[in-house]
């Protein structure tokens, strides 16, 4: 790779009519996240993008906002236009001053891009101006009859289907939109064709097709789940009750004879929860990534360790299937706290409510946590990453 920055351009604009459904379809469900969720991420978490730059509607701002939290290299999304050339035209404006060399064009609704698809348009990138994602016409084509019979066999040889991402030179790209007529274009690369630019095709896989009818869900729903495994951590953590009158659980603050002695705010639920999701990423513990030698975390909310976790799943194209948390100790009381720390969990890890269990117990007077002298919390997570996370 050069040091030539290539941006990606991520096209959700769309009002999504032909899916028949109200909420414009790159913001439905699939597997557990937003289908728009699932085509950012292939470009945010390539190691070859610089950073991506969303095109979307105004009046979805509210839940773009659900479908980017947490991504990295995500640009403040731009607004689209009517069409979506002019949607594109305008991700390209946004993104003129950070300097780009190339830029990836992509379909928002195009959820199963992969890794190497986009790494191979880039690589076409260093020797043509213009390189697609594309793929060989294998169906024998027909031509309907005035009559809606078939009137002819087309010849296929030669022939492609055009699909994202569409790669460029940032400069030319940026440079045929700004000159193109203002209606028209289905694809970037026709803006290029039209001024005899040369535009490589480059192979890519059948799995990367852009969701349009309600049907393609269902489909894409098994695509996701042959694609994904399930993994599950423990976690397990101790703190040491002191003089105060509050302590912190599961993020709830419960009136107490005592508090939690610990370097942060002690919250030994949040620990064990975030443990579980490291043991289940095999990504290290808490200890590793926020060090109790460290100033900075002294008093920290421990919503901030829970947040990288969960965070940590999401970059690796995860999701939190559930939680659940045993609390040992003999008081606090923590039947009367359960239901607002599993709303409180379920708000930080972005997951609802029902996926989150709160439990506790007590060790009938018996040992440390008998005694009173701390708090005890147990935790397992599970969560789904993909099947070839292990692999790479
Ligand atoms: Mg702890």
């Amino acid at each position: 790779m050069t040091a030539e920055k290539t941006f990606a351009v991520v096209v959700a604009g769309g009002r999504g009519t032909r899916a028949a459904t109200k909420t414009p379809k790159q913001y439905l469900p699939l597997g557990g996240e937003m289908l728009l969720t699932h085509s950012l991420r292939a470009f945010a978490t390539h190691p070859a993008i610089a950073a991506v730059q969303a095109v979307i509607a105004p009046e979805n701002a509210d839940l773009y906002a659900q479908a980017a939290a947490g991504l990295p290299n995500l640009l403040p999304p731009v607004f689209g236009g009517e069409s979506r050339q002019a949607s594109v035209a305008n991700g390209l404006a946004a993104i003129e001053e950070a300097g780009p060399a190339r830029v990836l064009i992509h379909d928002g609704a195009r959820p199963f891009v992969s890794t190497h698809t986009i790494s191979a348009v880039i690589e076409a990138l260093s020797v043509a101006e213009g390189a697609i994602a594309a793929q060989p016409v294998s169906d024998t084509l027909k031509r309907q009859s005035a009559a809606g019979g078939i009137d002819a066999t087309v010849a296929r040889d030669g022939l492609w289907r055009a699909q994202t991402p569409q790669g460029f030179r940032y400069e030319t790209i940026l440079a045929a939109h700004r000159s193109a007529p203002a209606e028209g274009a289905t694809d970037d690369a026709s803006l290029l064709e039209a001024d005899g630019i040369h535009v490589a095709l480059v192979p890519d896989e059948p799995t990367n097709f852009k969701l349009t009818y309600k049907e393609d869900f269902a489909l894409a729903e098994q695509l996701l789940a042959g694609s994904m495994e399930t993994r599950t951590g423990l976690g397990y953590d101790v703190h040491r009750f002191e003089e105060g009158d509050l302590v912190t659980l599961g993020g709830v603050d419960i009136p107490h004879t005592h508090r939690l002695k610990g370097h942060s705010d002690a919250d030994v639920a949040l620990h064990a929860l975030t443990d579980a999701l490291y043991g289940a990423l095999a990504a290290g513990d808490i200890g590793q990534h926020f060090p109790p030698s460290d100033p900075q975390w002294r008093g920290a909310p421990s919503h901030t360790f829970l947040d990288h976790a969960v965070g940590l799943v999401r970059q690796r194209g995860g999701q939190v299937v559930n939680l659940d948390l045993t609390l040992i100790c003999e008081a606090p009381k923590i039947g009367p706290h359960r239901e607002a720390m599993a709303a409180r969990i379920a708000e930080i890890c972005g997951i609802s409510a029902s996926r989150v269990a709160v439990k506790a117990t007590t060790t009938e007077g018996l040992g440390f946590a008998g005694r009173q002298e701390g708090i005890a919390a147990q935790a397992v997570a599970t969560i789904r990453l993909p099947t070839s996370d292990g692999d790479v």
